[in-house]
Parts: C-alpha cells; structure tokens; sequence
C-alpha cells in the first residue's frame, strides 16, 4: 500500500507503456515537448471533460471523476464513467438502486497495436474497483477517428501488466532512474523525440559523426 505523497500519475502508464525513457524524460525529469499529437490528444480530452454530468435513463454518466489506489499507488482521472443500473452494482450516494461503473477513455486516432490505452483504462477500473469496493470486468476505448468504442475486457494478463507496470514505475521513481534511449521505430511518432536526441544513440563511427557536424559548422 502506497502513502498518497508516493502517488504517481496514472496517466504516465500510457507514456510507461509505450517508452520507459519517455515516462522518465516527462515524469522524472519534467521534460515536455508538445507535438500534433498531444495538442489535439488534449483538446480531445478537454471535449470529453466539458460537459456536465447526466443521468440518462438507467444510466448515470459522470465525467472527470478523480481516481486513486493505493495498491498500484497510482491517482488520476476518468474521462467518463457511466454507472449502469445492475443488481451486482453498487450504492450511490443520493440515488436508489445499485450501479455497476463502466469507465471510457476517449482518445484521439484509431486503436494502435500496442496495449498503452488498454492498460491505462484497467488502471482506472482498478482504481474504481478499490474506491467503492466492486468489481468491474469491462470499459470501452472511445476513438476520434474512428468514433467508435471498442470494448476492453479487464481479465487477469492486463491486470498484472499494470500492476507489474505500476511496481516498476516507483522502482524508477524511487531510484531517479531514466533508463538509455533504445532508438526503435516508435520514435519517429514520439513527441519528445528532439529531446531524447535518439539518433545520437545509433551506433556509427566517431569519424563520420564528426565529419557530419563539422560541415554543419563550415
Ligand atoms: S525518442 Fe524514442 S527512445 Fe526517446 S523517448 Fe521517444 S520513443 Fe523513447
């Protein structure tokens, strides 16, 4: 169980997923570089969070719900969580009936062929699961270009690799560790990519370097 000062940003799992050295440029050393990407990304989500809480038939839908647990030792936020009227649901505060939650995280493209999203979105679940005591087997991913919602199943894999994830991200925090760039194909697409300088990091002889950056000087 983590002290609520240890918590991390469950957002920075996305960032974990899909690069370590990137959580830690952001996380760790509090480096940001905005690219296309990530302005659109967040006035995706500042659509997602701007309208008001809304009850529509026997569904509740809350948006931008503050998250937390202290098992993964992780806070954060939820896009949506729509509470559905469910006998294996749970009380809610003010209103009759039990209500199971179903969280949904918008984003901005099409599904990608890594698992970030997903395991950003079973983080949530955990953290919902934890705060009211329930259990939540299902949530959606909500893409912008496809506008569609695709249905994530939070079974026992995507549970440990967020919870291995998690472990692993205080390890690094713990430690101040960011790990050494890996230049892989991902960069290209990553918006810290001038930062991390990743070419740097490809192996090649010092004499074509120097003979590279001495014309840039002449
Ligand atoms: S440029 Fe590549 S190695 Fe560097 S942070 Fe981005 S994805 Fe990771």
């Amino acid at each position: 169980m983590y002290l609520e000062e240890d918590f991390l940003m469950l957002s920075g799992l996305q960032h974990f997923a899909f690069c370590r050295r990137q959580w830690a440029l952001i996380h760790i050393e509090g480096q940001w570089a905005e690219n296309f990407s990530t302005v659109d990304g967040e006035l995706f989500h500042e659509k997602a969070h701007s309208s008001v809480n809304e009850s529509r038939g026997d569904t509740l839908i809350l948006r931008g719900l503050r998250i937390f647990s202290k098992e993964l030792g992780l806070s954060g936020s939820c896009d949506v969580v729509e509470f559905i009227r469910s006998d294996d649901g749970v009380s809610l505060s003010g209103r009759d009936g039990l209500w199971l939650p179903f969280p949904v995280e918008y984003k901005r493209g099409k599904p990608k062929e890594h698992r970030a999203d997903e395991i950003q979105l079973c983080a949530q679940a955990i953290c919902l699961e934890e705060m009211l005591c329930c259990d939540i087997s299902e949530g959606a991913l909500f893409y912008g270009e496809t506008r569609r919602r695709q249905p994530v199943q939070f079974d026992e894999e995507l549970r440990e690799i967020v919870a291995s994830m998690a472990l692993e991200m205080h390890g690094y925090a713990g430690r101040g560790y960011t790990p050494r760039v890996k230049p892989s194909k991902k960069c290209g697409n990553c918006s810290l990519k001038d930062l991390c300088l990743p070419s740097l990091q490809i192996k090649r002889s010092a004499s074509s370097w120097l003979a590279e950056h001495m014309e840039e000087l002449l």
